[in-house]
C-alpha cells in the first residue's frame, strides 16, 4: 500500500523534486551504511548522499563533534568571522592538500552546495583573467544553478533556459567505452587532448582565450567515467602552456573516494583551482574552493554570503578529514571497491547487459546495455544503452533492500556510491542483492 507520508509530502513539493521519485522511502533512523524507512525495513545505501556519506550515517566521530559544539555553547551562526572551529578547519583542509599546491593555496568558503563551490570557481577566475569563457566537457555535472548548470555536458536539463547558454565551449571527455572519435584506449587519448590542444591554440577554433578550464578527474552523474591519468596530465600540460587555470571539480570524488584523497592525485597533477563540497562538512552542508595563491585577484568582498560560517559542518568536517586520515580509508576504499569491481565484472561475463564495468575505489559505475539492439553492422560499437532496463534493476535492488543510484548521460549507468568505511562482509551482500536483481530484471 502506498505510504500517506509519500504521497503527502509529493503533493505539496515541487515538480523539480528529484530523488522521492526513484526512491520512494520514508527515512525514520539511519547508522553506518544502513538506512530504516518508517515502516521498519532495512536498506544497505549506496547511495548515501549522492557520495557524501564518506564515514556513513551517524558516525560517532561526527555526532560527538557537533555535540561538542553545542555543548561548549559555540556560536552557530558566524557569518565569515574568524573562529577557533575555522581555524582548526582550515588547517585540518591545508594538510591534507598537496602539498606543493597548500604552499601558497587560498580557501574561499561558499556557502552549502557544490554548486556554490563551482559558482564561486567560474567567478575567481573569471575575475582574474579577465575572459568570460569557460572550457568544459561532454557529460559534465557542476550543479543545478545558473552558472554550474551552465557547464552541463548534456542539452536535458538546460533546455528550459536557453539563455544561460552562452560563454561555454565544450569539449571532448575521454569516454573510453564509447569514444567519441571511435578510438579506444591510448588512441582515442591521444585524439582528444590533439583536439583540445587546437582548440586553446588555434584562433582559426573561434574560441576566444579562455577563463579556465573545469573538469572532473571521474565523471559522477555523467556516469562514473575515470579519465585516463594520461589525459589529465595532458590537459594539465596544455592549460600550463595556454596559460588556462584548470579547475578540477572533486565535489564528489574527494576525500578518499576514489582510492586517494583527491581524484587528481591519481594522475599526479597540480591544478589550479579545486571544488570540494558533499564529504567535506562531515554529512552537513558546506562547501569551499581552494585555489593558487596568484588567482587571489578579487576585491576584498567580491564573494559574499549569510551562511559561509557553518561551525557544525567545520566540525563535522574536521572529525571526517581526521578519521580519514587516522584510519587510512583511502586505502581501504581502494581495497573494497577493487572486491566490489571485481564481482561486477564476474557478473558481466554472465550477463551480455553488463556493458561495461568502471570506477576508481568506490566509485563505480555498470553501464547497461541492450544486447540485442542497434546496428549489427558494426561490431566494433558497443551496444545502445538502455535507461529502462537499468532502472528495473534499481526497482529490483530497492526491493531488496539496496539503495543505489542511475547515471549516465541515458540514465543507464549503475552507480555505486557507498560509505567509504563498507566492510568486505558488506560489498559480498550489496553483490549478492544486485545479482539475485539483475537475473529477475533481466529474466
Ligand atoms: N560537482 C559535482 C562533480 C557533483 O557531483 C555535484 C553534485 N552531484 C555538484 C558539483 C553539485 O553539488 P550540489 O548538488 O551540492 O550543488
Amino acid at each position: 500500500a502506498p505510504n500517506p507520508l509519500l504521497e503527502r509530502q509529493a503533493a505539496r513539493e515541487s515538480n523539480a523534486r528529484s530523488y522521492p521519485r526513484r526512491i520512494p522511502l520514508a527515512l525514520k533512523r539511519a547508522h553506518g551504511i544502513y538506512v530504516e524507512d518508517v515502516e521498519g525495513r532495512i536498506f544497505i545505501d549506496c547511495l548515501a548522499g549522492a557520495g557524501t556519506l564518506a564515514l556513513g550515517h551517524n558516525h560517532p566521530v561526527v555526532i560527538e563533534a557537533i555535540q561538542q559544539v553545542m555543548k561548549d555553547g559555540l556560536p552557530l551562526h558566524t557569518l565569515d568571522l574568524t573562529t577557533p572551529i575555522k581555524d582548526r578547519f582550515i588547517q585540518d583542509l591545508f594538510d591534507i592538500l598537496p602539498v606543493d599546491f597548500a604552499r601558497d593555496a587560498k580557501v574561499q568558503f561558499c556557502g552549502p552546495t557544490g554548486s556554490d563551490a563551482v559558482e564561486a570557481a567560474l567567478k575567481l577566475v573569471k575575475t582574474a583573467t579577465g575572459s568570460g569563457t569557460i572550457l568544459a566537457f561532454h557529460g559534465a555535472y557542476h550543479g543545478m544553478t545558473q552558472g554550474a548548470l551552465q557547464l552541463m555536458g548534456s542539452l536535458g536539463p538546460k533546455k528550459p533556459l536557453n539563455s544561460i547558454q552562452h560563454g561555454v565551449q565544450f569539449l571532448p571527455y575521454p569516454y573510453d567505452y564509447r569514444c567519441p572519435f571511435g578510438l579506444g584506449g591510448e588512441a582515442g587519448v591521444r585524439a582528444g587532448l590533439h583536439y583540445i590542444d587546437t582548440v586553446l591554440n588555434d584562433p582559426e577554433c573561434g574560441v576566444p582565450r579562455a577563463a579556465g578550464m573545469i573538469f572532473e578527474a571521474i565523471q559522477g552523474e555523467g556516469g562514473v567515467i575515470p579519465a585516463p591519468d594520461a589525459w589529465i596530465r595532458g590537459i594539465r600540460e596544455l592549460t600550463a602552456k595556454a596559460d588556462v587555470p584548470l579547475i578540477v571539480d572533486e565535489v564528489q570524488s574527494g576525500f578518499c573516494r576514489t582510492g586517494k584523497m583527491f581524484a587528481f592525485e591519481h594522475a599526479g597533477v597540480t591544478p589550479d583551482v579545486v571544488t570540494l563540497s558533499k564529504a567535506i562538512g562531515g554529512s552537513l552542508p558546506l562547501s569551499v574552493v581552494v585555489y593558487r595563491g596568484e588567482l587571489d585577484q578579487w576585491a576584498p568582498g567580491a564573494h559574499a554570503g549569510t551562511f559561509r560560517g557553518n561551525q557544525m559542518a567545520m566540525a563535522a568536517g574536521s572529525a571526517t578529514i581526521r578519521f580519514l586520515r587516522a584510519e587510512r580509508l583511502h586505502e581501504h576504499a581502494r581495497q573494497v571497491g577493487e572486491r566490489l569491481a571485481s564481482g561486477l565484472r564476474q557478473l558481466q561475463s554472465y550477463f551480455p547487459q553488463i556493458g561495461d564495468v568502471r570506477g576508481r575505489g568506490l566509485m563505480i559505475g555498470v553501464e547497461i546495455v541492450d544486447p540485442e539492439g542497434g546496428r549489427r553492422d558494426n561490431a566494433s560499437r558497443p551496444p545502445p544503452t538502455t535507461p529502462a532496463l537499468a532502472r528495473a534493476i534499481q526497482n529490483e535492488c530497492l526491493r531488496r533492500g539496496l539503495i543505489i543510484e542511475l547515471g549516465g548521460r541515458h540514465g543507464s549507468v549503475i552507480r555505486f556510491l557507498p560509505p567509504l568505511v563498507i566492510t568486505e562482509r558488506q560489498i559480498d551482500h550489496v553483490l549478492e542483492i544486485f545479482t539475485i536483481s539483475l537475473q529477475t530484471a533481466t529474466k
